[in-house]
């Protein structure tokens, strides 16, 4: 995958400011790509999108997001919880449409430590 198209992704999510890689197999680091974004935040978290492969299927890519603090899972936006949630209504028939699926872990690159 180009740098090109790591930011065309990127900014599906928001602006990609750039791509973060530390090493792993090809630009990713188990089976993940890292890119910073800048996000508005009063629009919905965006849990993916559909890559179009030549001649395959389209594949289902997942997002998550580092640095995440609450967040609705009625609505998918940040900085308040369902129970705070104005937008009720809008999003939730038939049950919750965001999870704790969306937080990842964050990676710190840094030197080796061990704990014994
Ligand atoms: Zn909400």
């Amino acid at each position: 995958m180009t740098e090109n198209n790591e930011m065309k992704i990127g900014n599906l999510v928001g602006s990609a400011l750039m791509v973060l890689n530390y090493g792993g197999n090809n630009d990713t680091i188990s089976g993940y790509l890292r890119i910073k974004v800048w996000m508005d935040q009063t629009k919905p978290l965006l849990k993916g999108f559909y890559l179009k492969r030549t001649g395959k299927k389209d594949s289902w890519v997942r997002f998550q997001y580092e640095r995440l603090f609450d967040f609705c899972y009625d609505c998918g936006r940040v900085n308040h919880v369902r129970a705070e949630c104005n937008f009720l209504g809008e999003s939730s028939k038939g049950g919750l449409k965001f999870g704790p699926e969306l937080r990842a872990v964050f990676y710190q690159p840094g030197p080796t430590t061990s704990v014994f």
